[in-house]
């Protein structure tokens, strides 16, 4: 998963923003179905969908789950709040139900005697505010991505893998869809897919819209690649050509790095709206990409979501074929470890970077201008002194969802960028020590390869990990890791640039990528320099602790109405410091805090300060032979 206003150096407040018990291996055995699963969703513009389940089901007591720990989002996030409308029959009756007090996930429900079936009726209430992720605003007028996740109740005591569902869904009346599952058969606007697993439906969402276009990134080739575009208007599905074959080279790249393909056929999903929560997901056949309406067709909106796709289309590889084992909940009950998500999530987030590149969806600079900004915010962050990278990980329930203020100090998800940096490092220690000949793609290819074709899974540990970097380039790579992982004191992030060949430098240049962010974000970030981010007209995102801002006392929710007697603007204020460089006045602000309003003095005299990397001719070029193409 990505939320796309994460990346933070400018951070994202306005975000209008294994273990397997006993039981576990006992159930896995045992199969169960099929489930009947019809889904309505032509009321998806009035945001509320409905299901309806036929199950077989035995006299007795019976414990029904709902979906709780979603795969991609690494937390208990199921969206059971926004059910509503239940109701349970069976042999023409209705089946009263109760919930568990402590499992509240789970109903308790009593199947009379001479019943065989069960049916289970209920609406989805489809959220409305655009943040959030799955769970988070999916539908429009003209559009509406669907999880199924959200529209299942299934027994306890099975694998999602040995539960087999037969899906339908009726969509609104002229709209399209795509999606990875099979259609058997289509009749007017109800789709009736292949018989599936709980596990395969629940990994495989449906896109559908009114706007709606579907292109072949790879005609004539198997396995077929296929991006499914949704979105609130038709002139936003204009793709540029360029784009499109970036994306061809993407698809390209991927099977240069990793070799093998699993997968039967892969759908980008792409949905393209202001009003839908803005994130990615990944699926081990399809992504749900959602961005801005005019992403396609606006360059600045192209530069922001440029690494989105990319990102998620690693994940087949990496989260959905090979996954930490203890990532896996199997009945979606079972509660998920997160210690490993700095390889989940970090090295998705630095393969994403590089097929990024090596696609043409950044070019080299831009890939520069991304990664000086990055290593300038994390060489600089304060939480990296007392919360290691590996407690952000093991904490992800809790950090994806902290608000952004204070971000700096608390830190937030930063396996995601800061493990980016991390394996650049593996990448450039793996060419100094076998002398260029090896690189992290011989690892992917080790580590993620195999045969191509159907889904599959493998799961790893730490220790796997270490073996197959061994296998690579024999080193002390255990001791590599848990140096960064665990230590609150080593600069990390800017060795693993300087390793790479290149040097972190500031200058009053703006930063290329920083500056797309700015305008799409509406937002101003001054970390560099009086160390504070700041969105729309004055409000204070966030505060470098110990930074010049935090001496003179600003927080997090203040506004800034004046600096130095002008009102307030992103313009103002860089003029402002700008000119400390030729004053030893400080920067005179006045703010208000509620109910206060009160003057600050910012005692700084840099000027703008704006991360770059420059070439550092006394080491060998790594990064720029990494993000180079490497597919025909
Ligand atoms: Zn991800």
């Amino acid at each position: 998963m990505i939320a796309i206003l994460r990346r933070s150096v400018l951070p994202a407040a306005w975000f209008a923003l294994s273990f397997l018990g006993a039981a576990a291996c006992a159930q896995a055995q045992s199969t169960f179905g099929p489930v009947s699963i019809q889904v309505d969703e032509t009321r998806a513009p009035q945001k509320i969908l409905h299901t309806h389940l036929e199950m077989p089901v035995q006299p007795g007591p019976l414990v029904l789950y709902y979906p709780e720990w979603i795969p991609g989002e690494h937390m208990p996030d199921g969206p059971i709040i926004n059910m509503a409308g239940l109701k349970l029959t069976a042999g023409g009756k209705t089946i009263a139900w109760r919930r568990d007090l402590i499992d509240m996930f789970a109903l308790h429900l009593d199947i009379p005697q001479g019943v065989n079936s069960l049916s289970v009726d209920f609406d989805f209430l489809l959220s409305a505010p655009a943040s959030g992720y799955s769970s988070g605003a999916s539908a429009t007028a003209f559009l509406s991505m669907l999880s199924w996740n959200q529209l299942v109740l299934y027994p306890k005591g099975y694998d999602a893998a040995n539960i087999t569902c037969n899906p339908s869904l009726k969509i609104p009346s002229g709209w399209k869809f795509g999606t990875a599952l099979p259609v058997s058969k289509q009749n007017g606007d109800t789709i009736d897919f292949s018989p599936v697993s709980l596990e395969t439906l629940i990994d495989s969402p449906v896109l559908a819209g009114r706007y709606f276009r579907a292109i072949d990134l790879t005609p004539g080739q198997n396995p077929p690649h296929e991006i499914d575009i949704a979105a609130d208007s038709q002139a936003s599905l204009a793709m540029t050509p360029e784009t499109e074959s970036h994306l061809r080279q993407l698809v390209a790249e991927a099977g240069a790095l990793f070799g093998s393909r699993h997968y039967r056929d892969y759908h980008f999903l792409l949905t393209l709206s202001d009003d839908v929560a803005h994130f990615g997901l990944e699926h081990h056949e399809s992504s749900d990409d959602r961005v801005r309406e005019r992403a396609l067709i606006d360059e600045t909106g192209r530069i922001d979501f440029a690494d989105l796709l990319p990102h998620e289309y690693v994940h087949s590889w990496n989260g959905k074929y090979r996954r930490p084992a203890g990532l896996i909940s199997p009945d979606y009950h079972q509660p998920m470890q997160d210690d490993l998500l700095w390889v989940y999530e970090g090295l998705t987030e630095y393969l994403g970077e590089v097929l990024t590149a090596r696609s043409g969806l950044f070019n080299q600079q831009q890939s520069r201008e991304d990664l000086a900004r990055l290593v300038a915010y994390y060489d600089a962050e304060p939480g990296r002194s007392w919360r290691p990278l590996q407690d952000t990980a093991d904490a992800a329930v809790f950090l994806y969802n902290s608000d952004n203020d204070w971000i700096n100090w608390r830190r937030g998800v930063d396996f995601y960028e800061e493990g980016e940096m991390l394996w650049l490092d593996v990448d450039t220690t793996i060419r100094r020590l076998t002398k260029d000949q090896k690189s992290i793609n011989d690892f992917c290819r080790l580590f993620h390869g195999g045969a191509s074709g159907q889904p599959d899974l493998k799961t790893y540990t730490f220790d796997d990990i270490v073996v197959a970097l061994n296998r690579v380039a024999p080193y002390e790579w255990s001791g590599f890791l848990r140096a960064r992982l665990d230590s609150t004191s080593p600069n990390t992030p800017i060795e693993s640039v300087e390793n790479s060949g290149w040097k972190l430098v500031y200058n009053d240049k703006s930063n290329e990528i920083e500056d797309n962010r700015e305008v799409i974000r509406k937002g101003v970030s001054l970390y560099s320099s009086i160390g504070m981010a700041i969105y729309g007209e004055g409000i204070v995102v966030d505060v470098m602790y110990g930074g010049p801002s935090y001496n003179a006392g600003i927080g997090p929710g203040m506004k800034i109405t004046a600096v130095n007697g002008k009102q307030y603007s992103a313009d103002v204020i860089k003029e402002a410091i700008t000119n400390t460089k030729s004053s030893s006045a400080p920067i005179q602000l006045i703010v208000s805090n509620g109910p206060q309003v009160a003057t600050y003095s910012v005692d700084y005299h840099g000027g703008l300060r704006y991360p770059h990397l420059i070439r550092d001719d006394s080491k060998p070029d790594y990064l720029s032979e990494i993000l180079r193409s490497q597919a025909p």
